[in-house]
């Protein structure tokens, strides 16, 4: 009967497993015998005892052994990880564009792409029938444009005409009403002013007076001569009315203007002798035909006088207190004045029968 008898320690071991450990060769016998070993793990070598190779705790004395090898490992593992979807990540891009490469595929099937230039033009030599023929078919156009045009405009031509018309007739009527001696304006506008006021001729004169040369004074393009003067002196007269106000003269004035009653504007000649007779005026002396604002009746100025000195009949100016001073003949010959009627208006200014007019 056969008996296994283990014998301690002596056998040799060369060639043999332990652990990680290849036992390479027997390099010492006593105290105890000895093997170089070669660590699978980490091709490391050393030396390791019988009873430690015998017992299997012999183990691999490489200090980084196994952790440096399972370092390595996971670093392994993250990098193929990376790899991994790096991969994943250019396969779904490169499927994205292929089923977008696809898709365009199928809508642009059949499309041809045009060339980057249109073909030049031939050039295309005309006969006479041909521009005959164009040019009547660009008449054509041109007419029908315009017919279309006019049928647009037409109703837009008819009512200015309409509004035009409509305001010449209303600016004849009130020509007629501020012109024609026998036709009564009913918007006359009496001034309050004069209410209760009672003055000889004479005293209606010098007042007419100085309300003319007020309204002359803010109406530098009033040339006052006689054409213009009777055209305002002749709306008053119609009235019965003897006496008017600055304020009066201004409001008929404007009315005037506005429905293109003919006064006689300045020539340039007369504007330069107003301009040298009164000094007011060379602070514009372009003035034209310009409306200076209507002066409130509220404010009344000092009023002067343009007339001739009495010793030496050289123009001059008075003041009212001179004038108040004067007599009625004084003031006569002061101011040049012929009596025309009730309404006697002074000819002063630049006109043809004035005293500021040289030919
Ligand atoms: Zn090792």
């Amino acid at each position: 009967m056969p008996t296994t008898r283990v014998m301690e320690g002596l056998a040799d071991m060369t060639g043999q497993q332990c652990n990680t450990l290849d036992i390479v060769r027997l390099v010492a016998r006593r105290p105890e015998p000895t093997y170089e070993v070669r660590c699978t793990r980490c091709q490391s070598t050393s030396t390791a005892p019988h009873s430690r190779l015998r017992s299997g705790a012999a183990r691999c004395l490489a200090s980084g052994c196994g952790k440096v090898q399972q370092r390595q490992r996971g670093r392994d593992l993250e990098e193929e990880q990376r790899k991994q979807a790096e991969e994943r990540e250019k396969q779904r891009i490169a499927d994205v564009q292929a089923a977008s490469l696809r898709r365009m595929e199928a809508e642009v099937e059949g499309y041809v792409l045009p060339t980057k230039r249109r073909p030049a033009a031939e050039h295309v030599v005309l006969t006479e029938r041909d521009r005959i023929a164009i040019r009547q078919r660009r008449e054509e156009l041109e007419a029908e444009a315009r017919t279309e045009r006019e049928t647009r405009e037409k109703p837009v031509r008819e009512l200015t005409q309409k509004i035009n018309e409509t305001s010449r007739q209303i600016a004849a009527l009130e020509r007629k009403v501020l012109l024609d001696p026998n036709v009564k304006d009913l918007d006359f506008w009496h001034d309050p002013e004069l209410v209760g006021l009672h003055l000889t001729v004479e005293g209606a004169t010098e007042w007419n007076y100085a309300m003319l040369k007020g309204f002359a004074d803010s109406h530098p393009e009033f040339v006052v001569n006689d054409h213009n003067l009777q055209i305002l002196n002749n709306y008053f007269s119609k009235h019965s009315v003897l006496m008017f106000t600055t304020e009066q003269l201004n409001r008929v004035y404007k009315r005037m203007l506005a429905c293109g009653i003919p006064f006689d504007a300045p020539e340039q000649a007369n504007t330069d002798v107003i301009a040298n007779d009164t000094p007011s005026d060379t602070k514009r002396p372009d003035a034209n035909l310009t409306i200076a604002p209507a002066k409130e009746p509220d404010k009344p100025k000092a009023p002067t006088y343009e007339g001739f000195d009495l010793q030496t009949g050289e123009p001059r100016t008075f003041t009212e207190r001179e004038v108040a001073r004067m007599s009625s003949e004084e003031f006569k010959k002061a101011m040049q004045m012929v009596a025309r009627g009730e309404m006697g208006l002074p000819r002063i200014g630049p006109g043809p029968n004035g005293r500021g007019y040289r030919a």
